[in-house]
């Protein structure tokens, strides 16, 4: 028999897995907490970064740091961004893959970080 406890992790493993599967692109711990929470209000943000942690191990989740929060995707296995050190400006760009790298690895996800000038700037000059 399951106990109530084990019921309730279930419970609340299903409605995570529903929220996320909602979600289209990248997220943070605290946007699926809010989004969880309206629909469960017992939940703790203890709870969703366990799950996190756990998705992310069975490579079911990728994680990334953009603009210094930690953000999420489930499908997206790369996160780059073009960097403007002049005006700070963040652009995300797509690398699909990193065939060039030729390493025995298996890759499950990548950033880039290109830091330089932006075009806005380059005209400034
Ligand atoms: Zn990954
Ligand atoms: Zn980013
Ligand atoms: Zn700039």
């Amino acid at each position: 028999m399951l106990s109530i406890r084990k019921m309730r992790q279930t419970k609340q493993k299903k409605l995570i897995e529903e929220e996320i599967k909602k979600i289209e692109s990248f997220f943070t711990a605290e946007e699926l907490f809010h989004k969880v929470k309206k629909r469960d209000n017992k939940f703790g943000i203890a709870t969703i970064y366990r799950f996190l942690r756990d998705l992310k191990k069975k490579e079911k989740l990728h994680s990334y740091l953009c603009n210094r929060k930690i953000v999420y995707s489930k499908d997206a296995s790369s996160h780059c961004h073009f960097i403007c050190q002049k005006c700070g400006e963040i652009k995300h760009f797509d690398v699909k893959s990193l065939d060039f790298l030729k390493i025995q690895e298996s890759i499950c996800h990548f950033q880039i970080d290109v830091h330089g000038t932006c075009k806005k700037c380059l005209k400034e000059k």
